[in-house]
């Protein structure tokens, strides 16, 4: 197919969460056309799975530019910019409305599952010419593999459906797999599943917010019914390293989640496991063993009746095994975000102002953005995922000046550190510094990283 022909062909979007319907609203004041796909049956299906958890941004950061002046114009009023909306009110009075404008509507196909992409006629290990010649988007819809062309692609996925396992070496096992009846992945609604939870012996895994947001239900239950035991396991030495900025983190919310977790930690509510390294899980008599090992120690919590996971999500990349992207191979990022937000090294929550240049895969014209972006790096807030998709629309409609002004101002998490030590027992202690006065500075500068050997003296 010639150029000329291709620049008449759709922009393809997979997803319809917060940052995949940004990039519509960006196409569409651009007068660019496009095709968006989603897999659930509503927009905003993976946020709608942890619609009762109250989020930590505010609405002032949670709405996207050219989204709110689509919004208003079609005379919706928009939500106060200080309040704190549930994920199921982000999708509610935001999304729904938004997708249902006439410059939106008729673009974007519900129950669609992109199942792989591909630039035509050709695989990944053909070069010749690849740029032109357009993408075919296959999609599941309606029980048959439909087939889309399309010029360019934003893959804004999310991780969501893709959650790691209880395992501290990330393998999924057949053994954790036989458990799914007794395994919740994320964050469970308890006060609408209370049989599942009272009075049992409940282990949440993992130690970010999403964590902290189960222990928190669970822990509201066990005021009701006391005889609920609630575990938690994770591998950080320390809790208070769990319980991240609090009064210092600029998100009021978010602070507010550690607050809360360290106040039930200090008046034993909850059981901390801290330095756990979960290598099985073991059915026995109806309940399950978590077996692991602490430091050098072998550890067993037998009797478990349930188990919560949150140890965070990975992205899907099945789909894109027949074009050319770059991830990172730690982060499994887009590349160049990895020394951005890589959370052996960064806990701001912060990132650089970054678009399409930092964005730009070796496939041209196909960018991952959103969540997905950020591979496995828990960090990512949904005001870097509008920025992000501004920049990208603004290159592919030819505004070159656009694409590359970026603009990001981020709350910061309250615990940016400049030096972490990764692990006390390792042999090996990484220091890093950098060079800007923190890590949350705008600028960025090269990491200056110093590896010093370390005694285990530390351990004993
Ligand atoms: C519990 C929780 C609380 C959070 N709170 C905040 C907060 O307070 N502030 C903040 O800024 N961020 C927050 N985040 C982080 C982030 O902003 C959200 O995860 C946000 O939903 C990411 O948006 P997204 O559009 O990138 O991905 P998603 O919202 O995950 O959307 C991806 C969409 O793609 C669809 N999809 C997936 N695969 C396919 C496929 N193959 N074909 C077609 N469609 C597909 C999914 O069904 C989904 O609708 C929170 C995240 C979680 C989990």
């Amino acid at each position: 197919m010639e150029m000329s022909k291709q620049r008449n062909l759709p922009v393809a979007i997979i997803g319809g969460g917060p940052v995949g319907l940004a990039a519509a609203a960006h196409l569409v004041q651009k007068g660019e056309s496009f095709i968006l796909f989603e897999a659930g049956k509503s927009v905003g299906s993976n946020i709608l799975e942890w619609g009762h958890v109250k989020m930590f941004s505010p609405w002032q950061y949670n709405i996207d530019k050219a989204s709110r002046e689509l919004l208003e114009k079609s005379g919706w009023l928009s939500p106060n910019d200080t309040t704190l909306p549930t994920g199921q009110e982000l999708v509610e009075d935001y999304l729904y409305p938004l997708s249902r404008l006439n410059e939106l509507k008729a673009h974007i196909k519900l129950n669609a599952n992109v199942v792989g992409i591909a630039r035509k006629g050709l695989d990944k290990l053909k070069g010749l010419k690849r740029d032109e010649v357009p993408f075919e988007v296959y999609v599941d819809i309606d029980g048959d593999t439909k087939i889309f062309d399309a010029k360019a692609i934003i893959d804004s996925s999310g991780t969501w459906k893709n959650p790691n396992p209880s395992l501290s070496n990330g393998i999924w096992t057949n053994a954790e797999r036989s458990l799914k009846n007794q395994i919740y992945y994320g964050i469970p609604e308890v006060k609408n599943i209370r049989e599942r939870y009272k009075n049992k012996n409940v282990m949440v895994i993992g130690s970010g917010h999403s964590a902290i947001n189960a222990l928190l239900e669970l822990a509201k239950l066990k005021e009701q019914y006391p005889n609920t035991v609630i575990y938690w396991a994770m591998r950080k030495q320390n809790v208070k390293e769990a319980y991240g900025g609090q009064e210092n983190d600029s998100l009021e919310a978010r602070g507010e989640l550690g607050i809360r977790i360290q106040k039930l930690v200090d008046s034993e509510q909850i059981k901390v496991i801290p330095s756990f390294y979960i290598n099985n899980l073991q059915k026995e008599n109806g309940k399950i063993t978590v077996k692991g090992y602490q430091r050098t120690k072998e550890t067993l919590i037998h009797d478990i009746d349930e188990l919560v996971v949150s140890t965070g999500f990975r992205p899907d990349v099945s789909f894109l095994n027949e074009i050319r992207v770059n991830l990172d191979p730690a982060v499994e990022s887009v590349e160049a975000l990895a020394p951005l937000i890589d959370p052996n090294l960064h806990s701001c929550g912060t990132v650089r102002p970054h678009g399409e240049k930092e964005l730009r895969q070796p496939e041209k014209n196909f960018y991952i953005v959103g969540m997905k972006s950020y591979g496995r790096a828990p960090t990512f807030l949904l005001a870097t995922g509008y920025e992000q998709v501004r920049s990208i629309v603004a290159y592919l409609t030819g505004d070159l000046k656009g694409a590359e002004e970026v603009h990001l101002e981020l709350p910061e998490t309250g615990v940016c550190r400049t030096n972490i030590v990764s692990d006390c027992c390792s042999t090996e202690t990484t220091i890093i510094q950098l060079e800007s006065e923190s890590c949350c500075t705008p600028k960025i500068t090269p990491f200056n990283i110093e590896i010093i050997k370390k005694d285990s003296t530390c351990c004993s």
